[in-house]
C-alpha cells in the first residue's frame, strides 16, 4: 500500500528531514493553487466529494463497469479502440485542418492551442502529414481529424480520409464534429472516404430545437458508418438532461458515448463564475505541466458523469459509456515521456522503477539517521543506493523495499519522476510527486497495472 502525505501524516512524522524534504512539495502545491487562483475561479473545499465518489465507484463496478488506466477511466458496454489507445498515446495521431468554428462555446478551450489565432485564417497541411507518416512507415493505429469544426471545411475532410484510405489502409480513423454541417451527402462523400468513426459533441445548454436537430443527424450518421460516437462534458447540474439524452441515444442505437470531465480552460471565468461553478480540489493527482490545453477540472463534474454512467448501468442500456476523467487525458503524456527510457538504464541509472500502473519512474528515499541502517542491509544484499548529502536521503530502486522487512514500520518516501529535455535537448529525471509507504506496506505489485485493465 502506498499512501498520499497530507498534513496529517505530517504531523505524525518524528524524522526532520524527511519533513523538510515533503513540506517542500506542500509549498509548492500552495504555490500553484495560489496561481491557478489568479485566473479567477475558485477552489471547493479540498475532497469535498470524495466520499461520495468512492461510494459511487463501488456501486458502479459492482454493477460491472470496466476501471481501467489505473481507474481514470470507467466503462460499460462498448469501449472505442481509439480510447484504449489514448491512455498512451501509442501509435495515435489528431490533427486538424483549422481552428475555425461556427460556434462559440464558453468553455471551448481552443484558444489555448498553439497559434490559435493564426489558424483562425489559415489551413493546416493535414493531407501532408498523412504522407509524411505513411512515408516514414510509421506504425499508427488510430488517426483523428478535429478542429475548430472540420467540417466547414467539407471537401478538404472528405481529401483528409481518402489520402488515409489510400496511405494507411489499415488505420482506425475518426471525425469530431458538432453536426450541424452533416447532410447526407456529405456523409455518404465521408463514409465512401474510408471515414469509421464519427463523434458529435452536443451541447447540453442549447435549445431543445437545436439538440433535436443534432439528434437527427446522429440518427443519419446511425445509417451510414460503422461506428457513431457522441462525445461531450457533463457539466454539474444536468444530470436529469443527461440521462433524457442517454436514452434518446440508446434508442438511436448509436455505439457508444464519452463522458468528459468538465473543464476551466483558464480564460473567460465570468462565464463559470456566473453559472456558481468551482475548480475540483485537489486540482490534480501529480502536480505538472500538461500538455493537454483543456484545463482544469470544474468540481462535481466526476460526480455527474459517475451518476450518469450508473444509470445507464441500473436501467440496463445497451449503449457504450466512458467516463473519461481529466487525468486519463494526461497519462498519454507521461507514457510518451517516460516508456521510451524503461530499457535505457544508461540514462536513467539503476535507482528508477517503471510504473505500468501510471507510467511514472518511481524511486524510494529515507532520511536522516535512517540512511545507514538502511545503506548497510542494502550493501550486504549487495544492491546498489545513491547517498544525497544535501537534502540527507538514501535514494535506491522500490524492487528494494523487500529487504527491509526486518524494519516494519521505517518511513520510505516514493517518489515519482518524469523526463523530459533539458536546453541540450538531453533527458533530463524531474521529480513530481512524493507519498509514503513502509516496509510492511509496501508490495512491487502496487506499481503495476490492475487485472482488470483492458
Ligand atoms: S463546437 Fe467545439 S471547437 Fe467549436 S466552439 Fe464549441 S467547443 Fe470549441
Amino acid at each position: 500500500m502506498i499512501y498520499p502525505i497530507t498534513d496529517r501524516t505530517l504531523s505524525v512524522l518524528n524524522n526532520q528531514k524527511f519533513k523538510r524534504y515533503v513540506m517542500r512539495y506542500l509549498d509548492i502545491e500552495q504555490q500553484t493553487q495560489q496561481a491557478i487562483k489568479e485566473y479567477g475561479l475558485n477552489f471547493e473545499t479540498p475532497f469535498l466529494q470524495q466520499n461520495e465518489i468512492e461510494q459511487l465507484k463501488l456501486e458502479i463496478k459492482n454493477y460491472g463497469a470496466v476501471f481501467a488506466n489505473n481507474g481514470k477511466s470507467i466503462h460499460c458496454n462498448w469501449l472505442s479502440s481509439a480510447c484504449v489507445q489514448c491512455r498512451t498515446g501509442e501509435g495515435s495521431h489528431t490533427t486538424f485542418l483549422s481552428l475555425k468554428c461556427h460556434r462559440d462555446c464558453y468553455f471551448c478551450f481552443n484558444p489555448n492551442q498553439e497559434n490559435y489565432q493564426y489558424f483562425q485564417q489559415e489551413m493546416r497541411d493535414a493531407i501532408g502529414e498523412v504522407e509524411a507518416i505513411a512515408e516514414q512507415n510509421y506504425p499508427l493505429t488510430h488517426i483523428a481529424l478535429t478542429g475548430g469544426e472540420p467540417l466547414l471545411f467539407r471537401q478538404e475532410s472528405i481529401a483528409f480520409f481518402q489520402t488515409v484510405q489510400q496511405k494507411l489502409p489499415q488505420v482506425h480513423s475518426r471525425l469530431y464534429t458538432a453536426g450541424d454541417p452533416l447532410d447526407r451527402n456529405t456523409a455518404r462523400a465521408l463514409a465512401k472516404a474510408g471515414l469509421q468513426e464519427i463523434r458529435f459533441s452536443i451541447k447540453i445548454d442549447d435549445p431543445k430545437a437545436r439538440i433535436t436537430k443534432i439528434l437527427q443527424r446522429i440518427a443519419l450518421a446511425r445509417e451510414i458508418f460503422p461506428t457513431v460516437m457522441v462525445e461531450m462534458p457533463v457539466i454539474p447540474g444536468t444530470e436529469q438532461q443527461m440521462f433524457q439524452l442517454l436514452i434518446q441515444l440508446d434508442d438511436i442505437g448509436i455505439d457508444g458515448i464519452n463522458l468528459l470531465e468538465f473543464c476551466f480552460p483558464l480564460t473567460n471565468s465570468e462565464a463559470y463564475q456566473s453559472r456558481g461553478f468551482t475548480l475540483k480540489n485537489p486540482p490534480y493527482e501529480v502536480y505538472y505541466n500538461y500538455w493537454y490545453a483543456g484545463g482544469l477540472a470544474v468540481a462535481q463534474s466526476e460526480l455527474a458523469c459517475l451518476r450518469v454512467l450508473k444509470f445507464a448501468l441500473e436501467n440496463q442500456l445497451a449503449i457504450g459509456v466512458h467516463y473519461c476523467s481529466l487525468e486519463n487525458k494526461h497519462t498519454g503524456q507521461v507514457y510518451q515521456s517516460n516508456a521510451f527510457f524503461e530499457q535505457r538504464k544508461d540514462v536513467i541509472g539503476e535507482h528508477y522503477y517503471f510504473s505500468s500502473q501510471d507510467y511514472f519512474f518511481k524511486s524510494a528515499k529515507v532520511f536522516g539517521d535512517d540512511c545507514e541502517t538502511v545503506a548497510n542491509l542494502l550493501k550486504r544484499a549487495g544492491v546498489s543506493y545513491h547517498q544525497e548529502l544535501l537534502h540527507g536521503f538514501l535514494q535506491f530502486n522500490p524492487e528494494s523495499i523487500f529487504l527491509l522487512s526486518s524494519l516494519t514500520e521505517l518511513p520510505i518516501a516514493l517518489t515519482s519522476h518524469i523526463i523530459e529535455p533539458d536546453e541540450q535537448g538531453n533527458p533530463l529525471i524531474k521529480e513530481v510527486r512524493i507519498q509514503m509507504t513502509t516496509p510492511t506496506d509496501f508490495l512491487l505489485t502496487d506499481l503495476h497495472g490492475g487485472s482488470c485493465e483492458k
